[in-house]
């Protein structure tokens, strides 16, 4: 089922996810859910805020994005990024690689915006997958991207507040008009 993207100004854009404790029917079903969404929306990630759920679960997929490629390696052996996707990370921790990368961002929940966006050019990412597996990999390219804005989603974080403040000026009236939806 897809559901409706909460846009910026509603208050579980900001909200810290809960921990996913256990896998459930309703686990399962918000994951197929956001997937649905996120294809729909031609997103490559997506986090539970997003759909106005305050839970640490997000979706990734790249495989569209050819023109922005990325790495991903298992035990430090790089596989096919589109063999691994979707991914569906729950509790997912990130541990960012040095170095800064500014590349273009765009968010769901913020329609029509996008900004140039400094982040980590690599991450390693422990999470859990729906059958309760650990899952540990590292990313770099635009799944690093993709990974880094979809967990600050799940901490409440947006892609705002990762802007220059001169861009983040420059998007203030766009993003009152979007607040007061
Ligand atoms: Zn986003």
């Amino acid at each position: 089922m897809i559901r409706d993207i909460v846009k910026y100004g509603d208050p579980v854009l900001r909200a810290k996810g809960a921990r996913v404790a256990r896998v459930d029917d309703g686990v399962r079903q918000l994951a197929a859910d956001m997937l649905e969404t996120m294809y729909d929306a031609h997103g490559v990630g997506l986090a539970a805020q997003q759909v106005g759920v305050a839970l640490q679960l997000c979706v990734v997929d790249v495989s569209g994005a050819e023109d922005r490629p990325s790495t991903l390696s298992i035990d430090g052996v790089e596989v096919p990024v589109e063999g691994r996707m979707p991914l569906v990370l729950l509790n997912p921790e990130l541990e960012l690689k040095p170095g800064r990368e500014v590349g273009v961002e765009g968010c769901l929940s913020f329609p029509e915006i996008t900004a140039d966006i400094p982040r980590a050019p690599a991450v390693v990412i422990r999470a859990f997958d729906l059958e309760g597996q650990e899952v540990r990999f590292e990313a770099t390219g635009l799944l690093a991207r993709a990974l880094q804005h979809e967990i600050d989603h799940l901490n409440g974080v947006l892609f705002i507040d990762r802007m220059s403040s001169a861009a983040r000026a420059g998007l203030a009236g766009r993003l009152k008009r979007l607040s007061r939806g």
